[in-house]
């Protein structure tokens, strides 16, 4: 049995402990958070071809479908959808990663028995995990899993694996945008660039190969936009009728929240959709400065100062009342 790694511990420490883990283990699960974006399953995608390329088994499944684009990435169609564990869990599983979750609800399944593996970058991670490998300062949870291979498995970058960790890093920088950017950030994309990743190629899968029904949902939510505050508070709605005028799914909202903090002098962007009479879904996007995550905890919800989410228990003119109340007083 590993250790337990307190908060305190060198990041390094959770990187070796999982790579003891993963050594000492025949069959694992890997699963992330609900909604999964780009770092989500790029993570968990990555660390599923390490495990392999060592001649173990490990298996990948999220609560909850995602967005055409991400279907690119390498492996990402195996991927189970599923909101129920597998039958021979946790029995059969020497232990179950949890990709970029800072709760272990995060993941949608409410009873995660096992040893768990926690791996995030997130502010306010519970600690929560038997292994717990966090590191704030991590541009993206792919990143981290970078890590694992560069200081402790060694082993040789394939491009496939490269190209999950790229999609990780990429999309949870904004490409290379967010002040998530560092040094680090593109010593880890030197080196995935170096293992056969072709940066225009991502870029295409990621950014330019939207359903339509995505950019059409896109235009009926910015008919939406307001701007309250002195112009510093950005919201757009969206209703659930958006999805079936614009022939959308429920995994095409991914990135319409960012419209919102493109306006010069808004501080903070808030997506709110619909999910029905008594609950609304809420997205932040926050300038630098702004920390949107303490205003999701307030829901129960949680992120990154600058990217958080939560669910507001109202209907969704009244949800946006309470939230753009509680935002006129931080920006
Ligand atoms: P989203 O607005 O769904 O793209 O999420 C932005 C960030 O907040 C991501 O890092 C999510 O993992 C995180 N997040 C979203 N919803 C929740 C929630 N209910 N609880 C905790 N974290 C969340
Ligand atoms: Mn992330």
């Amino acid at each position: 049995m590993s250790p337990t790694v307190s908060p305190t511990t060198h990041p390094d420490d959770g990187a070796r402990a999982v790579a003891e883990r993963i050594h000492s283990g025949r069959n694992f699960l890997i699963t992330s958070h609900r909604n999964p974006d780009g770092d989500a399953l790029g993570s968990g995608l990555a660390l599923q071809r390490l495990i392999r390329q060592l001649g173990k088994e490990a298996r990948v499944q999220v609560r909850d479908g995602f967005g055409k684009p991400l279907l690119n990435i390498p492996g990402a169609s195996e991927v189970t959808i599923t909101d129920t564990l597998p039958a021979d869990y946790p029995n059969a599983y020497d232990a179950v990663f949890t990709m970029e979750c800072p709760e272990v609800e995060r993941t949608g399944y409410p009873v995660l028995p096992g040893p768990v593996v926690n791996i995030d970058h997130h502010l306010g991670n519970t600690m929560y995990g038997e292994i717990n490998y966090l590191d704030l300062d991590a541009p993206s949870v792919g990143e981290m899993v970078l890590q694992i291979n560069r200081r402790h498995l060694r082993l040789p970058l394939d491009r496939e694996t490269a190209i999950a960790m790229y999609v990780s890093l990429a999309t949870d920088t904004g490409f290379f945008r967010y002040h998530n950017t560092t040094l680090r950030t593109f010593q880890a994309a030197e080196e995935l660039v170096r293992a056969g990743v072709v940066p225009g190629d991502v870029s295409l899968w990621i950014n330019e190969s939207s359903p339509r029904g995505a950019i059409k949902l896109l235009g009926l939510c910015l008919t939406t936009l307001e701007l309250t505050a002195n112009d510093k508070i950005a919201t757009i709605t969206l209703p659930d009728h958006f999805f079936a005028d614009a022939g959308a799914s429920p995994e095409d909202t991914e990135g319409i929240v960012n419209y919102g903090r493109m306006i010069e002098g808004v501080l903070v962007s808030a997506l709110l959709k619909e999910i029905d009479g008594s609950s609304t879904r809420v997205s932040m996007r926050a300038k630098p400065g702004i920390d949107v995550q303490k205003v999701a905890a307030m829901f129960g919800g949680g992120g990154h100062a600058a990217a958080s989410g939560c669910t507001i228990p109202l209907a969704l003119p009244e949800a946006k009342a309470q939230l753009v109340s509680i935002l006129s007083g931080i920006v």
